[in-house]
């Protein structure tokens, strides 16, 4: 009888297929349980797996962009997902954008002939014997639900609308006003409105195109924390008496050097002070169309946005309380999370942590130690920021130059810098590779 170790994933999507391709990899076996075709989530349409649900782009493939960035650390780590994309692209100027049919069709052809991987069909409702990666993604139901609810003790965040995030350094901060309302402290950002301002705004807002919901999101569940433009529609005056009301802000004066009319607040988002997001601005828009209205509002007009607002159905757990940076559970039992379940955002994002959850997995049972990617690299900035946010509210995260470790002497030059940290990240992923995994 074969003694190879064996690691049960569940889900074959963008993060279950990369670990499954990453265990076999390391000559762990795999059982792979996939529920498509017999059931479907309401967002999944194809019989194959590694299914994009949405979007056919995996975005930047530039090295000035964090997840561009990100996408070259998977490639030099031998991603599987990262190298179909490459084999299936289609033209999308500087991103990677692919046959999704051709794509999820060769990740499957690739998984279903890998001798380590046993395909087992059905839908998990108990979570198997450890060691186990669970990657079922942001619409994980049913009977699984209840079970990894049971086992962390708290229910899984349900995310329904979230405000963009922006990069500090992208605001034009002479506009912009550091202030508490009624002066406690100076921990908002203020971006104070004429009155001629804001009503050209609302009217963008207003008319603005946003995303068709889904069949199964519920408009009702929303109502607790309403997009911007919903609100905006009740009437144009709406928002000025909620969260853009100009009150206990005595020092923030308006580009007309009076009063203002309404005042944006942001938010800090991160530990390090580098992003911030946009109090009360969850929102359902477009993407482009976030970027051109909530560009009106002074100090944003050439932001960054390092996370758009979005609005969807999106199950998460807690993972700063419950994860590791290697995804795996703090107790140790051998139960690792990966994919958007753990709170990373995006289809590049989940296969990171796919990868990084399947090679400690696979370590963990060849006796090895835990490989901790820092967050000089993007890889790892995403695994400790899942694993160690420490504010109030834990929200889904893309990949961003922020949340890296930051750079000593940066240049002053945005460019120049991200070209450092991507070069600094590259060579600590060689690094990782040559003095750790040791792979050819
Ligand atoms: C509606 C929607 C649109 C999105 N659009 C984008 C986008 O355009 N761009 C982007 O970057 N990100 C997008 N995301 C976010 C995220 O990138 C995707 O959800 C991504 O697919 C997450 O990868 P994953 O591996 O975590 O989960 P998934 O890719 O969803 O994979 C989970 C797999 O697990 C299987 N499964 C689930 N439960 C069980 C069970 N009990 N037993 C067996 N199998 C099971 C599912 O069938 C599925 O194949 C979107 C998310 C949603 C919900």
């Amino acid at each position: 009888m074969s003694d190879r170790k064996i690691v049960s994933v569940i889900g074959a999507g963008l993060a279950g297929c990369e670990a499954a391709h990453t265990l076999a990899r390391m000559g762990i076996g795999v059982k792979l349980y996939e529920m498509k075709p017999y059931k479907r989530s309401p967002a999944h349409s194809s019989d194959d797996f590694c299914e994009l649900v949405c979007s056919n782009s995996l975005r930047s493939d530039r090295l000035d962009n964090a997840v561009g960035l990100l996408k070259e650390e998977l490639r030099r780590l031998g991603s599987l997902v990262i190298e179909c994309a490459d084999l299936t692209r289609v033209p999308a100027g500087g991103a990677l954008a692919v046959d999704r049919a051709g794509f999820s069709a060769l990740v499957t052809e690739r998984i279903k002939s890998d001798p380590l991987i046993e395909v087992i069909g059905e839908e998990v409702r108990s979570i198997p014997d450890a060691p186990v990666i669970i990657a079922t993604g942001p619409l994980t139901d049913g009977a699984l639900l209840k079970e990894i609810e049971e086992l962390l003790g708290d229910s899984l965040y349900f995310f329904d609308a979230a405000a963009p995030i922006v990069s500090l350094e992208s605001l034009d901060m002479s506009k912009v006003q550091r202030a508490s309302r009624y002066e406690r402290g100076s921990d908002y950002l203020n971006c104070p409105m004429t009155r001629l301002e804001y009503f050209n705004f609302v009217r963008a807002l207003i008319g603005a195109e946003t995303v068709p919901l889904h069949g199964f999101e519920d408009k009702s569940v929303f109502e607790g924390c309403m997009p911007v433009e919903v609100m905006a529609k009740r009437g144009d005056q709406t928002l000025a008496y909620g969260p853009l009301k100009p009150v206990g802000l005595d020092n923030c004066f308006a580009s007309d050097g009076k009063k203002p009319f309404a005042v944006v607040q942001l938010r800090q988002d991160n530990k390090e002070g580098t992003l911030y997001n946009l109090v009360g601005f969850q929102t359902n828009l477009k993407f482009g169309e976030q970027k051109r209205v909530f560009g009106m509002i002074p100090g944003l007009e050439n932001a960054d946005f390092v996370r758009y607002g979005v609005m969807h159905r999106n199950s998460y757990i807690s993972s700063p309380k419950h994860l590791k940076p290697n995804y795996e559970l703090g107790n140790s039992s051998g139960v690792y999370f990966a994919g958007q379940i753990t709170g990373v955002e995006g289809y590049v994002e989940s296969v990171s942590s796919g990868m990084v959850a399947a090679i400690n997995a696979a370590r963990s049972v060849l006796g090895l130690d835990a490989v901790d990617f820092p967050r000089s690299t993007v890889v790892g900035s995403l695994a400790h920021y899942v694993s160690e946010y420490n504010g109030a509210s834990f929200q889904p995260m893309n990949a961003n130059f922020g949340i890296m470790e930051t750079l000593e002497n940066a240049p002053k030059d945005k460019l120049m810098r991200y070209a450092a940290l991507s070069e600094r990240a590259l060579n600590r992923i060689d690094m990782i590779i040559k003095e750790e995994l040791k792979w050819k």
